[in-house]
């Protein structure tokens, strides 16, 4: 099927859901922004097709919440890192509110772990949160066009393409780690400028548009590119974030695992979070 119709019939199935007029649909397939969009990530997603093998790599990433605690720089930083690579936009409020990783408080982000008498020393502890590339992820089962996938190297990917914004996979995901594009990020000021993003523009990544679901992708183009994620190079030295083949046994972060104590996001959910914290 070809690029354009793909994207007719996907605008059309969002319009119907969405319940929005039909010439609104026919004036976002016409917007030639959102074309040159579509070109750029088609190239960004090629290589990351493929299904993930047991046993084959499987990233993951380490979060010290330690190094984290008192360094709100630090925090803002990482967040920033991600936000301005991935075109994330900054809507401003809660409601409309599109996160990659984003920061919560100990007791929300591990309620298995709360205690009766709050013990101060991990309460006051900032997490970052973040999708977790669960080994086995509900959000992916639970997509009825496979625009949830989990790839070779143990990412769990989204391709806005294939989304036809039904929500099926936040609701199966237990960790909110998913959100909806309630708005357009390509809204402009008279001037030209675009209006959500504070941090620049990133023109090697493309932005989502109304209608779909986002999340982290463990910046799956940098890592294959040999780079880090974002986050994480953003911490520079300070081993807040460590990312890695969790199933390679000579990997840093096997290390890391091997050595110090950690705890996964809700492990009675079943779903086996890639994404471990040392508290
Ligand atoms: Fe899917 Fe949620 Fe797990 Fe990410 S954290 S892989 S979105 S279930």
């Amino acid at each position: 099927m070809d690029v354009k119709r793909r994207k007719f019939l996907k605008i059309a199935g969002l319009s119907a859901v969405a319940g929005l007029a039909a010439p609104t649909a026919f004036n976002t397939l016409l917007k030639g922004e959102a074309m040159a969009n579509e070109a750029e990530h088609e190239g960004n997603h090629k290589e990351l097709e493929g299904k993930s093998e047991p046993g084959g790599i499987q990233y993951g990433m380490v979060i010290d919440l330690e190094q984290f605690r008192n360094n709100e720089a630090l925090v803002e930083k990482c967040i920033r890192a991600c936000d301005y690579v991935h075109n994330v936009p900054q809507y401003g409020n809660p409601k409309d509110e599109i996160k990659w990783i984003w920061q919560d408080d100990y007791e929300h982000s591990f309620p298995e772990h709360s205690q009766y008498k709050k013990n101060t020393t991990v309460e006051d502890l900032p997490v970052l949160l973040l999708c977790n590339h669960c080994k086995n992820p509900p959000c992916v089962s639970s997509c009825p066009t496979k625009a949830t996938l989990k790839n070779q190297y143990g990412i769990v990917r989204q391709d806005e393409h294939r989304c036809i914004g039904c929500r099926f996979c936040m609701a199966a995901c237990p960790y909110g780690a998913r959100s909806f594009n309630w708005r357009s990020p390509h809204e402009k000021y008279a001037n030209g400028n675009y209006k959500f993003f504070p941090y620049g523009i990133n023109r090697e990544f493309p932005m989502r548009m109304r209608g779909v679901v986002e999340k982290c992708i463990f910046c799956a183009k940098r890592v294959l590119e040999g780079k880090q994620p974002a986050c994480v190079e953003a911490c520079g030295n300070t081993k807040a974030m460590v990312f890695g083949d969790i199933n390679d046994p000579n990997s840093e972060i096997t290390q890391i695992l091997k050595t110090r104590f950690t705890i996964q996001r809700k492990p009675a959910a079943g779903t086996d979070p890639s994404v471990f914290y040392i508290i």
